[in-house]
């Protein structure tokens, strides 16, 4: 008989069951819009796979998932290239961009989150091939905060907003912001509320943006209670980096 001891977790391989990882998510997902009132509202998963191997993707596929979200852009470009068969899949760039690799972004993903200047956003648009429909992105905002020295100021938003929702092959959805590690779960959406605010303010002047972009796997639940409508979720689906 096999001793039991020799079973004990420390010393079994990390064996990670993505499709129950998203089921759990996708219930505290369903938890929370009902806890604060936000149930009418579509919240999408994202599943962030950066630094995780194709195997893990296919997984998350044949559960269902058909999001993913991808930070360095060789990487991406070689699971896109590796995971063509799987059909309906789109893809979120949600790192930082240099400008010489916009063409890239443009051409291969459906979605690009990280937007933060404008120079940026006119090369996407430019570059976005007339044969594919507009490319979504979001703007990144700078949360105020030392960990995201990226991203447009909440002050220069409002202008930069009606320039880039100006630009022809791009559909502006909407913010993301990536915000400090917070102690509790009243500071993290203190960080988050201002996002929130300027999303409504826009709307209020007339855009019609229907994305807010935030929310990780540690501040997932202050996240959908300042209206995310699209989570971001590495960890808690692939386990950690
Ligand atoms: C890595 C990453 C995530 C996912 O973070 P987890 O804490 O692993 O859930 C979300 N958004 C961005 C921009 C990231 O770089």
């Amino acid at each position: 008989m096999m001793d039991q001891t020799q079973q004990d977790s420390n010393t079994m391989p990390q064996v990670i069951n993505i499709a129950e990882n998203i089921r759990q998510i996708q219930q505290k997902i369903a938890n929370y819009s009902n806890k604060y009132a936000v149930a009418n509202k579509q919240i999408k998963l994202l599943a962030v796979s950066k630094t995780k191997p194709v195997e893990l993707i296919e997984q998350a596929y044949a559960a269902g998932q058909r999001d993913f979200g991808e930070n360095y852009l060789q990487e991406a470009l070689l699971k896109i290239s590796q995971l063509e068969a799987l059909t309906n899949i789109n893809w979120h760039f949600i790192g930082s961009i240099q400008s010489n690799k916009t063409r890239e972004l443009a051409a291969h993903f459906q979605w690009v989150h990280s937007v933060d200047r404008l120079k940026i956003a006119r090369r996407l648009s430019e570059q976005r091939g007339h044969s594919l429909p507009p490319l979504n992105i979001c703007l990144q905002v700078n949360t105020n905060n030392e960990a995201s020295k990226s991203g447009m100021s909440l002050d220069e938003l409002p202008q930069l907003v009606r320039e880039i929702a100006q630009l022809p092959n791009l559909k502006l959805r909407g913010l993301m912001a990536i915000p400090e590690k917070a102690e509790t779960f009243e500071q993290q959406r203190a960080i988050l509320r201002p996002l929130r605010e300027a999303f409504e303010q826009l709307n209020a002047n007339g855009l019609e943006l229907d994305t807010l972009s935030m929310g990780m796997s540690n501040d997932m639940e202050a996240a959908i209670s300042e209206g995310a409508t699209i989570v971001r979720i590495g960890t808690a689906i692939f386990g950690g980096r």
